[in-house]
């Protein structure tokens, strides 16, 4: 019998629309091409489910979301909310869905794609074959910690007060995450603190050694101080297969590594809890209000973030590499949407470009038959 994987599809506001659309054909593809059978659940989060509940997150929405094998999300947010209180804006509705779902480990890739190497502002012989996963910690450290808060001294001077803390166990479930995936890949861990300046770091560094002594020793673990890696992503980005660091450094490095690709219409990211649980699948980028509604939206961060999906929550891993390949040869093609338009490219609108990729994997399950 076929197994059937369901999915809660939320594609949020602005462009989030237009990008989940096609992520649709996409899945409709699966199932003409592949044989695969999939149950969609669509609902609101963000500005549009407070438009339509009152709160950005519904509790049955969430249920759903928990139901799932995966939640593939756009993006939230707009103008139009920016006066509504601070806990029922439309980011807030994303925050809790992370938190309710328990996803502690933030996998950002950057992968430089060939035909778009001029798009990124280091030298193409830096970033060419680039392929590197973040992950980050996405629960705990200092945006967390306690004590925190703003304290008047009474002498006109304010203390603002935030806490970096960890606990073994949240050092080592994040660690798990980046050593499995590492074996997946190029089989390298660089893990990233502040161990010389911070007793959180030094903790995060001595936690990752016995994990990979117990229980990894088959990958290469490398520790390295944060701020090195900061340097050493602009510097020499192939030395690194899989980082995995705090939530703070992870905020940073991942945006740092994010933009050696240079789009922002082509990044996803995924975020996992424990083992067996849905994972949420979601472009790095915004909803984008500024061409929202206009057909220029780059649909490919969200499917290639729902190819996340098939990968890691649905162990769909030839599916995944199918979507992945496709979006390469979309590219070589010359086929555009306008925020990596170059010379001689063809210019194509969100919807062309869904229907684009579709035309190629078509093509290329020709081939492979
Ligand atoms: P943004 O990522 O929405 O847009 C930044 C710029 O990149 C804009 O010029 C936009 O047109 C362009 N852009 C973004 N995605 C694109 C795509 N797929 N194709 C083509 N161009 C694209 O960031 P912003 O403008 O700072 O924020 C807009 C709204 O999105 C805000 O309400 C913000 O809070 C929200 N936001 C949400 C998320 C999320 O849902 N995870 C992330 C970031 C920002």
């Amino acid at each position: 019998m076929t197994q059937n994987y369901t999915l809660t599809i939320l594609p949020g506001d602005g462009i989030g629309h237009e990008a989940m659309t096609e992520v649709r054909k996409v899945i409709a593809w699966l199932e003409d091409s592949r044989g695969l059978s999939f149950t969609l659940h669509e609902d609101d989060i963000g500005g549009a489910a407070y438009d339509k509940y009152g709160q950005p997150l519904a509790d049955e929405t969430l249920e759903k979301c928990k139901a799932s094998d995966a939640v593939i999300m756009g993006s939230v947010g707009g103008p139009q909310w920016d006066d509504v209180d601070y806990n029922l804006r439309p980011e807030a509705g994303l925050l809790r869905l992370r938190k309710e779902m328990g996803l502690y480990a933030n996998l950002r890739p950057a992968l430089v794609f060939d035909a778009l190497i001029d798009a990124s502002t280091l030298k193409p012989e830096i970033v060419r074959g680039l392929d590197i996963l973040i992950v980050r910690e996405l629960t705990g450290g200092v945006y967390f910690g306690e004590p925190r808060g703003i304290e008047d001294l009474g002498n006109g001077q304010r203390r603002g007060i935030n806490t970096q803390v960890y606990e073994t166990y949240e050092i080592e479930r994040v660690g798990r995450v980046a050593f499995e995936l590492a074996r997946k890949r190029g089989n390298k861990v660089h893990s990233c603190e502040k161990a010389n300046v911070m007793e959180a770091g030094k903790l995060w560094r001595e936690d990752m050694t016995a994990l990979h002594a117990s229980e990894y020793s088959d990958v290469q673990l490398e520790h390295m101080y944060a701020d090195n890696c900061a340097m050493q992503l602009l510097r020499n980005p192939s030395q690194f297969d899989v980082i995995v660091t705090d939530n703070l450094f992870g905020d940073i490095l991942s945006d740092e590594a994010s933009m050696l690709t240079g789009s922002l219409g082509m990044l996803p990211s995924a975020s996992l809890g424990d083992k067996g649980k849905p994972g949420l699948y979601e472009p790095v980028h915004g909803s984008a209000p500024d061409i929202a509604g206009q057909g220029k939206a780059n649909p490919l961060a969200t499917i290639l973030s729902f190819a996340m999906a098939l990968r890691y929550s649905l162990n769909l891993n030839d599916e995944a590499d199918l979507i992945e390949q496709g979006v390469q040869d979309v590219l070589v093609s010359g086929q555009r949407t306008p925020d990596i338009m170059a010379d001689n490219c063809t210019p194509l609108s969100t919807s062309q470009m869904g229907d684009a990729l579709i035309t190629i994997l078509n093509h290329n399950m020709k081939k492979v038959a």
